[in-house]
């Protein structure tokens, strides 16, 4: 069977190396992405250049017509899909929950949870048995964050990702005799842009001491993880939440 996988958010980042290892395990690609389209391109050529199978679709994760829209574009291009990470998340402004106005926490929650869901739905009809499908594996993003709170730091962000854990162990269950195994990845503190957008882009290194192993993660250590979820020698896993995280 043709693998075929949708790396949400896939165009910078965590997302980014999902894609590489994802090509090089002889899947093909598609990203998705918001607005870099740059970054989204650039990815792209450097997977097809080796040889690879992929594409970019700039989609809103958060708009559920761009999401349906994005998947009938996987159809047309490149077939059936067989796997999905749910990559794409934002984070804002550090601050309290004091100071945050109900608009910011709704946005989080849009992308970062409902559009999860949106993907996850084009996805189980496609993938799953009770549909005509023949099955597949889904990855949630979800973060250390989840249980460690982020306190002072963006509790809305902390909070859709325990959102996310709950999502994962409940539509395992929900897929899981259809032929759909999903599971979760909880990164820790991982060298990318999304500190940036959270007002500190150094907070990796600042933090690294409060890492038992002392030192943050990359990207390709967490797309590793995802790789494993997917693949065949994690037949018998599902509904599982794993920590990439250097033991934080
Ligand atoms: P990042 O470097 O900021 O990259 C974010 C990616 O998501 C970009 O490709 C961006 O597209 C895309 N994106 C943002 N909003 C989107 C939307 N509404 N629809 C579609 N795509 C969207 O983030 P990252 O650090 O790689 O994080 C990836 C995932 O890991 C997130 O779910 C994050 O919460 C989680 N995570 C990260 C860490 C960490 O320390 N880095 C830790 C725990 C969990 P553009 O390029 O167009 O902007």
């Amino acid at each position: 069977m043709k693998k075929i996988i949708l790396v949400t958010g896939g165009s910078r980042g965590i997302g980014a190396a999902i894609a590489q290892r994802a090509a090089d395990a002889g899947y093909a690609v598609c990203i998705s992405y918001l607005s870099n389209q740059s970054a989204a391109d650039a990815l792209v050529a450097s997977i097809n250049v080796k040889g690879g199978t992929a594409i970019a679709v700039r989609s809103d994760v958060a708009v559920d017509a761009d999401v349906v829209r994005l998947f009938e574009q996987i159809d047309q291009t490149l077939g059936p899909i067989t796997a999905l990470v749910n990559n794409a998340g934002i984070l804002e402004q550090q601050s309290r929950v004091d100071e945050m106005t109900a608009e910011r926490v709704a946005r989080i929650f849009a992308t970062n949870v409902i559009g999860s869901f949106s993907c996850a739905r084009e996805a189980i009809r496609r993938m799953s048995t009770r549909h005509g499908g023949s099955g597949g594996g889904i990855v949630n993003m979800s973060s250390r964050a989840a249980r460690l709170g982020a306190a002072g730091e963006y509790v809305d962000y902390a909070a859709s990702k325990a959102a996310i854990d709950t999502f994962t162990i409940g539509l395992a269950k929900e897929v899981a005799a259809e032929g759909i195994r999903v599971n979760a990845i909880s990164p820790g503190l991982i060298y990318t842009d999304i500190h940036a957008s959270g007002g500190e882009p150094g907070r990796v290194d600042r933090l690294q001491d409060s890492v038992p192993m002392k030192r943050g993660g990359s990207a390709d250590e967490v797309a590793r993880a995802v790789m494993w979820l997917l693949s065949e020698d994690a037949s018998y896993v599902t509904g599982t939440n794993v920590d990439v995280s250097g033991g934080r």
